[in-house]
């Protein structure tokens, strides 16, 4: 029984082409920008840099591998005694290799979340039996330094304390130069999931402080997916030897092999992505590195917010505590509107955005990085406004005789 073969037909050249095929070449020609926090919006220079096939054996590809290693450590500081280290997959691979190789059976770890990349790491150290506290701000509180040094304070046996820079459910910028300044009065180490703000918003690792700082090939460097990266301050990487809870996770092992081994993985690594990411350093650098990409960000997320308050629509974050990488509005009050019909719908005019990620509160989110402008964010508020279909609908039955008064606040 061909219980697993999918139907065949041929091509014009004679080759056996299977269903799934024939429809992903239909539905290749659709062109929208991705407002989403990663994978996001890549320019066609990044995108061409992968045309090409690498051997990993080659010292062409592991120059290349030695010369992004130095370039991300040159834009996270300018200090002497820090190191990069890449790592094959996705973004929480590389947290989970970095608690799991740099955290000893005696350590503990203090995580303080304030959303679900938080509290993923709180999971992680679960997962590998790492001794850990969590500091549960909720999804709409603030991390605190108060809350922090009280924390460590009356928990002297806390020796790491890691927290996510941007939390990328909400959009919220937590205070890292504050919360940074506590754990380092406290002498522990500082862990930093900046894997949404690397790359597109200032960072001076070495003058906060920081011990490890993680982000991904596929977020504000504006790469594509497969890899992720640590910068790390070489004294606290050097005594994570035999640390680590896994054998592909194991960050000190990959330090050492691509130190010694002139950018060698230790095992195969996402060739394409390397070169892609490589062109996306060079065009960082071409656009005047890390300030001037922040400030378009900045741009985009003015201008996506301002358009969508005159729209009527309403942010989920204070100004204040909003980051420029992504922001959450709150789904419109009307009973006829749906997420998934105003998603196709501006999915049609060309912008992919996002689905809400907080639990207590419905929302959307935008994304404002990648390689989008605030001329993108300009055509996509006109596009909103087209897409507002609700306004002219009438609402369902069952709310017009449940609630009339909707009807004309709406
Ligand atoms: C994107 C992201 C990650 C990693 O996500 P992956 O899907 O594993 O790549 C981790 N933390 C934050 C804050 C993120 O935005």
């Amino acid at each position: 029984m061909l219980v697993y073969k999918s139907p065949q037909t041929l091509t014009s050249t004679g080759e056996v082409m299977t269903e799934s095929l024939q429809s992903h070449y239909d539905e290749s020609h659709e062109d929208y920008l991705l407002l989403t926090p990663g994978p996001l919006t890549t320019s066609p220079g990044v995108r061409a840099a992968m045309n090409q096939d690498l051997s990993t054996w080659d010292c062409d590809y592991n120059d290349r591998v030695q010369w992004i290693r130095s370039a991300l450590t040159k834009l996270a500081t300018s200090a002497s005694g820090y190191t990069t280290v890449l790592m094959q997959g996705c973004g929480t691979g590389t947290v989970e290799a970095t608690i799991g190789s740099v955290l000893s059976e005696d350590n503990r770890l203090l995580i303080i979340a304030n959303g679900v990349y938080g509290l993923r790491i709180a999971e992680i150290a679960r997962y590998l039996g790492i001794k850990h506290d969590v500091l549960d701000c909720g999804e709409l509180g603030e991390t605190s330094p108060e809350m922090v040094r009280d924390r460590l304070q009356s928990d002297p046996f806390i020796t790491h304390v890691v927290l996510v820079h941007c939390e990328t459910t909400t959009g919220r910028l937590n205070p890292l130069p504050e919360l940074a300044q506590v754990v380092k009065e406290h002498q522990c180490c500082l862990i930093v999931d900046a894997m949404s703000s690397f790359g597109g918003v200032p960072i001076d690792v070495d003058g906060l402080g920081i011990d490890f700082l993680i982000s991904s090939a596929n977020k504000c460097v504006q790469g594509v997916p497969g890899f992720g990266f640590v910068v790390a301050r070489e004294e606290a990487l050097a005594v994570c030897a035999g640390r680590a809870r896994s054998l592909t996770l194991d960050l000190y092992a990959q330090w050492r092999c691509m130190e010694d081994n002139g950018g060698k993985w230790r095992f195969t690594s996402p060739t394409h992505t390397v070169l892609a990411f490589q062109q996306a350093l060079k065009e960082l650098d071409e656009e005047g590195g890390i300030s001037a990409r922040y400030q378009r960000y900045r741009d985009n997320h003015r201008t996506l917010v301002d358009g969508m308050q005159a729209l009527g629509f309403k942010c989920l974050l204070p100004v204040e505590s909003q980051s420029p990488i992504i922001t959450s509005f709150y789904t419109p009050d009307h009973p006829a509107f749906e997420f998934k019909k105003f998603y196709d719908l501006l999915k049609a005019k060309g912008f992919v955005i996002y689905p809400g990620k907080v639990s207590k509160a419905p929302c959307f989110r935008v994304g404002t990085i990648g390689h989008v402008f605030p001329k993108d964010f300009e055509r996509l508020i006109a596009a909103v406004k087209d897409s507002m279909y609700w306004l002219s609908e009438a609402p369902a039955t069952d709310s017009l005789s449940s609630c009339p008064e909707k009807v004309i606040t709406a």
